[in-house]
């Protein structure tokens, strides 16, 4: 890491414990940070599983800047440390995501304190992310962006994403549709409630706000994003014309669903993991240096 991005100073933003009674932040001392590596390492995951779901994190990060999924330094993409079912990683705050690197995530726990690395922790990343982590047990991994597409279309009246396309389709019957906005996410039970809103489908649309999509895995969370936001480009750009969509038959649609599910491997293998490894391979090659 360049010297002088201060990360490593004590941060305004960095976050309180729900079971703080004072105003100090969690400060972590040098030895106590080593201590807290220490018993990080003896009794984490294997290494291996570790090393290589920050790596499909950080490529995510990269990735999602390749596509124009990000917003200034805003927003968070998390995912559960193997082996934990309390403690996600996450980017330390500041940096732009196209230079997160695999070895700089945080470890943040879901007593609101850190258990790993070191850097500020954004307070919606808290307030967003740990309780959907906490409530949606499957969502290993979250990831929240105001996207430019589908964010337009949480601008409307009526958000919905139409059955209108082909890439649509595979959100059939997986969106959430949040109807209240409530300004910044800055309490736990703001969280708590989108936690709920998602209602157990991989998307949520957030009411003039942007989206909130999960997955088991990295690939799978970043399959969806991606997709969402090439169908609600594609639907944007149909509604520009100012001519009405026209929807794709139900039946044809339902159809289309099983066929999707029918082929979701090719050679017994994933297409959201065949994607991501392609995706990750472009990243090799232009920019090797997230896997580090
Ligand atoms: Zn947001």
């Amino acid at each position: 890491m360049p010297a002088g991005r201060g990360l490593c100073a004590r941060p305004a933003g960095l976050y309180l414990s729900p079971s703080a009674h004072n105003d100090e932040p969690n400060e972590i001392v040098p030895g106590e940070q080593a201590a807290m590596n220490a018993n990080v390492l003896s009794v984490s995951a294997p290494a291996e599983a570790a090393r290589r779901a920050k790596i499909d994190l950080a490529a995510c990060h990269r990735l999602a800047v390749r596509f124009g999924l990000n917003e200034g330094i805003d927003n968070h993409l998390t995912l559960l440390v193997p082996g934990f079912a309390d403690r996600f990683y996450l980017a330390p705050f500041g940096l732009h995501w196209s230079e997160v690197r695999a070895g700089e995530f945080l470890e943040v726990g879901f007593d609101g304190r850190l258990h790993g690395g070191r850097g500020p922790v954004e307070d919606t990343a808290l307030y967003i992310h740990l309780p959907v982590h906490r409530l949606e047990p499957r969502a290993h991994c979250v990831l929240h962006t105001h996207m430019p597409y589908a964010t337009a279309l949480c601008m409307l009246e009526n958000p919905r994403l139409e059955m209108a396309v082909q890439s649509a389709l595979t959100f059939y019957d997986d969106i959430s549709y949040d109807a209240d906005y409530n300004g910044l996410a800055f309490s736990e039970a703001e969280g708590e409630r989108l936690a709920h809103a998602l209602g157990g489908k991989s998307v949520l649309m957030m009411r003039n706000h942007g989206v909130l999509v999960v997955g088991a895995t990295v690939p799978q969370a970043f399959e969806r994003l991606y997709f969402l936001e090439r169908a609600c480009q594609a639907q944007v750009l149909a509604l520009s014309t100012g001519r009405a969509l026209r929807p794709i038959p139900d039946a044809v649609a339902r159809a289309t669903v099983e066929q999707f599910h029918t082929g979701a491997a090719v050679g017994g293998l994933d297409r959201a993991d065949l994607h991501f490894a392609a995706l990750k391979r472009l990243l090799d090659r232009s920019e090797p240096d997230y896997a580090t």
